[in-house]
């Protein structure tokens, strides 16, 4: 049995040799897909010196300290071009939020600030110079740095974008997976009642979802029975298509129906890992088909299933994309946890703001592999390493958001 680093290296080395390939995406359609280039600013922004309010463009000297009377000769709102005639002494031009500043403007004094008969405006202040001026590249210069290869792209990240004019990013094509949960006993039609000895399969829709979240097309989602020959026959199908990985639950420990890795070696696939020191998920396997596709062989408990999807595939998939590794987030425990046996632990949690703002995180009750009604309330995952045998109440422990393309990481 390997631990879970010596297992996640290998993860990650096959992931990165599957780099996929780029394709131009439509800057609307961004969200969650991941840049493959080093983005530039290919302009500056704001493009032109312009008001940030409703008011008068001003030349600062023509004003004393208490303010003057200048004559009104024009006025430019916003989407007018940029006017041709500079401002003279004694003049002033009105102007709305966003028009652009005649030449010449040293400051825009807010309407608040004046007093307008006809076209004489008496100004009550001298106003600082520059004062509610947006100076052109005061935003972005051109050819700063806008986006890295390998930054997930969020939707803060389109205002940048949009106000750029870039109208097309690089990102990398979806990695593409597909999702077989192994089972007699599992019913997928959830509106179905349950038979004796049935239970509903979980690990599918949540497999989906969670897939989903990360980013990952799913092209074939299945249920299969705990029958070797039908796994051998779609494992056979699965070699001719372009799959990145193949995930499955169930049929990985040592029951008598756990066939996946007879199957897989019988395809002629190399078995990477078998056994990790973790919990839940200890029979976690993972292999490469003869085609390369790599085959993520999760166990079927649902808890073991989902940590799997977030501690294996997912850094398999940063891999690909080139992204670094991840790093936890660290917060104070408010509930101890014990355990014996050397395993690394990943714990079901709910991390919040703790008094004075730190965070801080409850490792919930119910953290049976079986056990899905604590999802109900994570928020995230804690790891307990393989050398701590008690979590004590405001012991420091490392956490893991529970989709990353959608939190801070
Ligand atoms: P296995 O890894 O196949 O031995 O399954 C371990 C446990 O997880 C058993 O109690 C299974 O009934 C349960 N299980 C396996 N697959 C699923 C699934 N898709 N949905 C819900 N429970 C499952
Ligand atoms: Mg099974």
């Amino acid at each position: 049995m390997i631990s879970y680093e010596q297992a996640k290296a290998i993860v990650l080395q096959a992931g990165r040799g599957r780099k996929p390939e780029g394709e131009q995406v439509i800057t609307k359609d961004l969200v969650g897909r991941v840049c493959a280039q080093d983005l530039r600013a290919p302009i500056d922004i704001q493009p032109f010196d312009n008001s940030a309010m409703d008011g008068f463009a001003v030349r600062i000297g023509d004003l004393g300290n208490n303010g003057g009377v200048l004559n009104r000769v024009s006025m430019v709102a916003a989407g007018d071009s940029v006017p041709d005639e500079p401002l003279h002494a004694g003049e002033c031009t009105e102007i709305m939020t966003g028009a652009p500043v005649p030449p010449g403007t040293e400051a825009v004094v807010p309407v608040e600030l004046v007093e307008v008969n006809d076209d004489q405006v008496r100004f009550k202040v001298q106003p600082e110079m520059g004062a509610n001026i947006r100076r052109a590249g005061e935003d972005f210069k051109k050819g700063m740095d806008v986006l890295r290869a390998g930054q997930v792209i969020y939707p803060q990240h389109i205002m940048p974008l949009a106000a750029l004019g870039i109208d097309k990013v690089e990102v990398y094509k979806k990695p593409r997976a597909v999702f077989m949960a192994t089972g007699n006993e599992l019913v997928e039609d959830l509106s179905q009642d349950l038979k004796p000895g049935q239970i509903y399969n979980s690990n599918l829709p949540y497999g989906l979802a969670a897939l989903e979240a990360m980013g990952v097309e799913c092209s074939v989602a299945s249920s299969v029975p705990d029958d070797p020959d039908q796994f051998e026959k779609l494992l056979t199908n699965f070699a001719t298509q372009e799959i990145d990985f193949i995930i499955s639950s169930g049929a990985v420990s040592a029951g008598k129906f756990d066939f996946v890795r007879e199957g897989l070696e019988k395809a002629g696939a190399e078995i990477l890992f078998h056994k990790v020191n973790i919990k839940p998920g200890k029979p976690n396997l993972f292999a490469r088909l003869p085609n390369g596709t790599l085959y993520f062989g999760l166990p079927g408990n649902p808890v073991a299933t989902a940590a799997g999807l977030r501690f294996f595939v997912q850094p398999c998939i940063r891999a690909m994309m080139g992204m670094g590794e991840e790093k936890p987030v660290s917060a104070k425990a408010t509930t101890p946890f014990k355990k014996r046996d050397g395993l690394r632990v990943f714990l079901k949690a709910r991390a919040e703001s703790g008094e004075g703002g730190a965070l801080v995180v409850d490792l919930l009750d119910g953290q049976a592999s079986f056990m899905v009604s604590p999802f109900l309330g994570m928020n995230c995952w804690a790891v307990a390493p393989e050398g701590v045998e008690e979590i004590k109440v405001d012991d420091i422990v490392d956490l893991y958001p529970l989709y990353p393309q959608a939190g801070l990481v």
